[in-house]
């Protein structure tokens, strides 16, 4: 099986969104991000629960969510576990890697929206661009990795 390992914020959840409009609605917070339930509400990126269940479901496939924490938001640790079990279920929350580098984790693939900062620039596997000019967003990542949408 080859180890998939998929970022969260901007990957898997609409942190940018969720972001600006926090700032709009409380401009005199620095740090808009550091309020309880900020990681929590985040909303899903489009078909990106579909995606991990298709990971989950395939046998070629072992995916881990591979996150970096807000260190200063020691809230986002729970909030990012909490979400996950929400959005994605159980099974996903005994996939949860939550590690501020990503290059100490072995494996054959990372999807993240950044390519650098965390560790992502010093990967062994393969990094994929998540919202990149290849991966523009996840029905691209489900055709090169060859997966299809479960019957519902
Ligand atoms: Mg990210």
């Amino acid at each position: 099986m080859k180890i998939v390992y998929i970022d969260m914020d901007d990957t898997l959840c609409d942190y940018k969104s969720a972001f600006e409009q926090a700032r709009r609605l409380r401009p005199d917070i620095e740090y808009p991000q550091s309020q309880p339930s900020f990681f929590l509400n985040l909303s899903p990126l489009p078909n990106a629960i579909d995606a991990m269940q298709c990971f989950l479901a395939d046998e070629r496939y072992d995916p881990y969510i591979l996150t970096a924490p807000s260190v200063k938001n020691p809230l986002c640790y729970t909030e990012k576990r909490l979400w996950v079990e929400k959005h994605l279920g159980f099974a996903y929350a005994e996939r949860l890697i939550i590690s501020p580098v990503k290059d100490l984790l072995v494996g054959d693939y990372l999807i993240d929206d950044y390519l650098e900062g965390k560790g992502q620039e010093s990967f062994q596997g393969e990094l994929i661009h998540f919202a990149g000019e290849h991966f523009k967003e996840w029905n691209a990542v489900m055709r090169y990795f060859g997966l299809t949408k479960a019957f519902k």
